[in-house]
């Protein structure tokens, strides 16, 4: 860091506002996590240099012998740990992922059935503005209205009616398990490939607070940065039939050079993921996701569905009488950042949303536990309801924010020495 703080000053400060905003507040997005010092030396290594162009063994540049045993480490430890056929750690990002798996399974102009995107659904799962929405015939199934759970009698009927080459499950925003059995049952008996998105709860299903939808799935896409707390980027989980139309799909067909420094810190990532403590956090990120949602509940914030299984919670706040647009300004001044996000059947457009979304693995990372997670719960209760336009609103979000900074304080992340 002394190097960096000589040769570039101005980046040395946005790096340490960055760690002083980490350590000062309450991180509750769900897609985001602490990773360990190990995986950022890993990610901060000359592994960075090398070009590495085709796979361990078959590379198109030489001198690839000390990248070739980081990634064949990483491949060997993603297959123990998730019980896989054969893993991918290339694909950049999640995103990069399920590109590689619409290569590899379909073609474009075929149909895709997938959860919509205002219902959970992510922008790679059909939307408009995304090459799954314009390359593909997306069909998209919901949430019921009475119990905001998917609807698995509507995706039969949707896969019978438009004979889908592949179906998606896994979301960005729903709180429950997903019935891979069922989607599994569903993809047969109309002859489509399942693809499972587990981007978000990668990381559950290492630790063994979920259950697996590698038995199930064709394909799993995920992200490596998640509750799984490793580098940013993607991996992509197979049978052994499909293992080199994926290799394929991700090399050369969407991306060219990987990047070894993040393909080592996956590996690094996924040899901590499979510790004893890993499994203990992660039982731990799922019990304070539910504490929070009660927390919240209790504060008159009902948790969409009645609650959560997972890491994360959906928050209606129409009762609150307060948009996710305005908790989210509001809660950022208060030190706690989280995101806005529709609700199912929201009446408002995307960008005010009735909703926010909170997630633990940030907070678990950092040692809390269900109390804290009241306290997290009753701090946000009162940021959301904090109007910096009333008399003193401004001076009462500081105050909460001193209050954050006091709760975090026992909890510090990336401790100092
Ligand atoms: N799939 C799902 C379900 C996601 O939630 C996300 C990101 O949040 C992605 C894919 C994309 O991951 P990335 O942002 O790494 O491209």
């Amino acid at each position: 860091f002394e190097q960096l703080s000589t040769v570039d000053p101005e980046i040395a400060g946005v790096v340490l506002g960055e760690l002083d905003r980490l350590r000062g507040g309450l991180q509750l997005i769900a897609s985001e996590n602490l990773t360990s010092p190990a995986v950022l030396a890993a990610l901060g290594s000359t592994l960075t240099n090398k070009y590495a162009e085709g796979y361990p063994g078959r590379r198109y540049y030489g001198g690839c012998a000390e990248v070739d045993r980081a990634e064949e480490i990483g491949i060997a430890r993603a297959k123990e740990l998730f019980a896989a056929d054969h893993a991918n750690l290339q694909p950049h990002s999640g995103a990069s992922a399920n590109l590689a798996a619409y290569a590899a399974l379909v073609q474009p102009g075929d149909t895709v059935l997938a959860m919509d995107l205002p219902h959970g659904g992510h922008l790679t799962h059909g939307s408009r503005v995304n090459f799954s929405g314009k390359w593909f015939h997306t069909v998209g199934y919901t949430v019921r209205r009475d119990t905001e759970l998917i609807d698995y009698d509507e995706v039969r009927d949707l896969a019978r009616a438009h004979r889908p080459k592949m179906i998606i499950c896994g979301a960005t925003a729903y709180p429950r398990l997903i019935d891979f059995a069922r989607f599994r049952e569903i993809a047969d008996e109309v002859d489509a490939y399942l693809m499972v998105d587990a981007a978000h709860f990668i990381g559950l299903v290492a630790g063994k607070a979920v259950p697996s939808p590698v038995p199930y799935a064709d394909v799993v896409c995920a992200t490596t940065h998640k509750v799984l707390r490793g580098p940013r980027g993607g991996m992509i989980l197979c049978r052994e039939s499909l293992a080199s139309r994926i290799d394929k799909a991700v090399f050369p067909f969407t991306q060219g050079g990987p990047l070894m420094h993040a393909v080592a810190a996956k590996a690094v990532a996924l040899r901590e993921a499979a510790q004893p403590e890993f499994r203990a956090y992660a039982t731990q990120v799922v019990s304070n996701a539910q504490a929070l949602a009660a927390g919240l509940a209790d504060a008159g914030m009902r948790p969409v569905s009645g609650g959560t299984d997972t890491h994360l919670a959906l928050i209606d706040l129409r009762e609150a009488g307060v948009t996710g647009a305005d908790a989210e300004a509001r809660c950022d001044a208060a030190a706690i950042t989280l995101n806005k996000n529709a609700i199912p059947y929201d009446p408002q457009k995307p960008m005010v949303a009735s909703g926010i979304r909170v997630g633990t693995p940030s907070v678990t990372t950092q040692g809390m536990r269900e109390g804290e997670m009241r306290q997290v719960a009753a701090l946000i209760a009162r940021a959301v309801r904090t109007d910096p336009g009333e008399p003193g609103g401004a001076d009462g979000l500081t105050r909460i924010a001193a209050d954050v900074a006091d709760l975090v304080a026992a909890f510090p992340a990336y401790p100092r020495g």
